[in-house]
């Protein structure tokens, strides 16, 4: 029998659910008959789940699950998708468990389901972290299966379609996360159509006015862009007939969001973006693309440098194609995409056609083992970043204009635009980024800074002895290397903080006249026990960061001991050597050198910092005499200090270049001036690096013997 007949007569009910009629019937077009009982158990326990329960349009529940089966019925997804479609909304909001699903419907749909269920905002502090942890279960369900974000989107669509029901708040705020994650994951994984109605929906919800102010201008201009593109299209068409060849003309229209963002972008107004057409040519197999470019190419002259060939290098998301620009009649921009059949479909679809029911070919193997991939590099990110920054790493990773350089073996190697060396280094492996030393571009040497350009072919010079930059932080554009850096600085200091916290634990246990390294096995363990923690190395890291004071452990020690009675109040100053790592910092405010008389503040997490006594700070700060400590210099103490001279001078014409000149004269290094310039007088302020106060002295002595020098000044004095 009739498979829908004998659904409509035993569930005449069914019928009546809002849009269960035309999933149904869509699904029929593309399942076989043995799939669709499956598909209505899970449409009945959806709506046996939801009975009662509205939106706040006022439809019941039941419409908005059958709603996104729809989306993805459109994309001809598989049963398992549909299911979990019609289910994915039960785990929130009903009774229903997630072992409910799994013994009915089978692991997979229980899968998809709890992929796409946020977690309980109640166990979190804040709506933020909700929302970021939420979406970190999403990522690591998607790992297991991608159909997860395929619901997720379609999810999101139809909420995003029906959004002007929710209040206005909830409306910003969760259009704002779709412009910032789904549209951009959509685009990442080449699901076009979707993405494009994310952005759309997206940008009317989120910034309402400028929506229809734009909308309206674009409408006017349309009418004559229509005609206009008409005529291109049956020139080409005209000369396609000519040569025989079989081909699909596709007139394209911007979409608001992309024109907007264009506009914002470059900053530009509507009238200098509408006038840019696009026509889409889809035809039969590789060979043709490259032979209609020639034919495109000969009817409209080519734009210089705006040919791209995604065919044999597609995009990260598998996006293949030629793209060409063209000056069209009237010298009009006409932008041509030129791909096949398959690609076509790939690119409006993207990783959505790998799910499609019984599709099997290499394309879209191509853009689902590329998914895999940058799901496999998310992962990576994810272990070493909390989940907040984990989100914004994302954000930044899914905005995807690339540049492809090339390996000294010739692989291609695609990086975010505004990537550097350092970037490469680390997309290479991380082990190439710990130890990079230096960079080549062409065999030249350059700065592992430099901005990375397309075809750049760059070689990295490694060392086993470099160790990453803290500095590199501020220039890397990728989230791999910017985790694998903080992960590398992270140990670092833990190293640091450890070596700083014995020196300063043995400095404050020299008045009780006992010595760390000579303390017994059981005096350890017993402090351990006391302080709650695992090992002497807590002790240590926690002193060095200024979390415990050392004064206080050394008591406690002292008193378990009992010799705290022979304390004699001696305090010996802590030895600052100037090469100490990251955990003796060298305060910004007042700049100490060597010869300055010194105090040492225990920050919270961040160890000692040095203040001259003089500074203002210091006073501000005595009210917590126990983190203060007293340091001072080493005898005979080598390096570079940071000291910052005032310098009043006359106006006259080069004298920055005379006073820059005695500086480097005397053998101190500038790292900054700025120049300040009244009437007849002007302010020269220099940081420089200097070995000590004798060397400050001797600068500031050579510069005041120019005769327009007024007065020469350290900062703070
Ligand atoms: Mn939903």
């Amino acid at each position: 029998m009739d498979y829908s007949a004998a659904i409509r007569e035993r569930l005449p009910s069914l019928w009546r659910a809002d849009g269960l009629g035309e999933l149904m019937g869509k699904l029929e077009s593309y399942l076989p008959e043995s799939e669709l009982p499956g598909i209505l158990d899970a449409y009945e326990a959806a709506s046996a789940a939801h009975d009662g329960q509205q939106r706040l349009s006022g439809d019941d529940y039941i419409s908005h699950p059958i709603a996104v089966a729809r989306i993805l019925a459109d994309l001809h997804l598989d049963p398992g998708s549909i299911k979990a479609a019609l289910l994915h909304d039960v785990l929130e909001d009903t009774p229903c468990t997630l072992d409910d699903i799994n013994g009915r419907f089978g692991e997979d749909v229980a899968l998809l389901v709890d992929g796409v269920s946020k977690l309980d905002k109640l166990r979190f502090d804040s709506a933020v972290e909700a929302q970021a942890e939420s979406f970190r279960k999403m990522l690591l369900a998607m790992v297991q299966d991608l159909r997860v974000i395929l619901v997720k989107l379609a999810d999101r669509t139809h909420n995003m379609r029906t959004i002007e029901h929710l209040p206005a708040p909830k409306r910003r705020r969760i259009a704002k996360e779709t412009l910032e994650i789904y549209a951009p994951i959509a685009n990442r994984l080449g699901m076009y159509s979707l993405k494009v109605e994310l952005e759309d929906l997206g940008f009317r919800a989120f910034t309402p006015f400028r929506y229809r102010v734009l909308n309206r201008a674009l409408r006017r201009s349309r009418g004559s862009q229509r005609q206009f593109l008409r005529r291109i299209v049956s020139n080409l068409n005209k000369r396609i007939a000519e040569r025989g060849i079989e081909a699909r003309l596709v007139a394209r229209e911007k979409r608001l969001y992309s024109i907007y963002s264009k506009m914002r972008r470059k900053h530009i107004p509507l009238s200098e973006i509408v006038d840019v057409f696009g026509v889409r040519i889809v035809v039969a197999d590789i060979d043709t693309c490259y032979r209609m470019l020639g034919l495109v190419h000969e009817l409209y002259k080519p734009m210089p440098g705006r040919f791209k060939d995604y065919i044999s290098i597609p995009r990260v998301n598998g996006y293949q194609s030629l793209h060409t620009t063209l000056f069209g009649p009237r010298s009009m921009p006409l932008e041509v995409q030129i791909r096949t059949e398959e690609m076509d479909e790939v690119a409006e679809q993207g990783i959505a056609a790998h799910w499609q029911y019984k599709a099997v070919d290499k394309l879209t193997h191509g853009a689902e083992a590329r998914a895999r991939e940058w799901l496999q590099n998310l992962m990576e990110m994810q272990q070493a970043s909390n989940s907040e920054e984990f989100l914004e790493t994302v954000k930044a990773d899914l905005f995807p204009d690339k540049v492809y350089v090339f390996t000294p073996k010739g692989d291609i190697m695609r990086l975010p635009r505004g990537a550097t060396a350092v970037d490469f280094a680390y997309a290479v492996h991380t082990d190439i980024g710990n130890r990079c030393k230096a960079a080549k571009i062409a065999r030249r040497e350059v700065p592992l800074n430099t901005t990375l350009n397309n075809g750049d072919t760059v070689e990295i010079v490694t060392a086993r002895s470099a160790r990453p930059n803290p500095n590199w932080v501020n220039f890397v554009t990728t989230g791999k290397a910017r985790n694998a850096i903080r992960a590398y600085l992270k140990n670092l200091r833990r190293e640091e903080a450890r070596e700083l916290g014995k020196r300063l634990l043995s400095q404050a246990l020299r008045p009780y006249a006992l010595n760390l390294r000579r303390l017994r096995k059981a005096q350890r363990g017993r402090l351990i026990e006391e302080l709650g923690i695992s090992a002497m190395d807590e002790v240590y890291e926690q002193v060095g960061l200024g979390e415990r004071l050392a004064p206080v452990v050394a008591g406690m020690l002292a008193q378990q001991l009992g010799e705290e009675d022979d304390a004699r109040v001696e305090k010996k100053p802590l030895e600052i050597a100037g090469t100490e790592g990251l955990l003796v910092t060298y305060a910004g405010c007042c700049h100490p050198i060597p010869g300055d008389g010194i105090v040492g503040y225990m920050s919270s997490g961040r160890g000692v910092i040095i203040h001259r006594d003089k500074c203002h700070n210091v006073a501000k700060f005595r009210e917590q005499p126990a983190k203060w400590i007293p340091v001072d210099w080493r005898q005979g103490i080598s390096g570079e200090f940071q000291s910052e001279i005032r310098v009043r001078t006359l106006n006259r014409v080069g004298l920055l270049a005379d006073v820059a000149g005695r500086i480097s004269a005397t053998f101190s290094n500038i790292r900054h001036v700025s120049v300040e310039s009244a009437d007849d007088e002007s302010m020269l302020l220099f940081r420089l690096n200097v070995r000590d106060r004798r060397h400050l002295a001797q600068v500031m002595r050579s510069i005041r013997t120019n005769p327009e020098v007024v007065r020469v000044s350290r900062t703070p004095a």
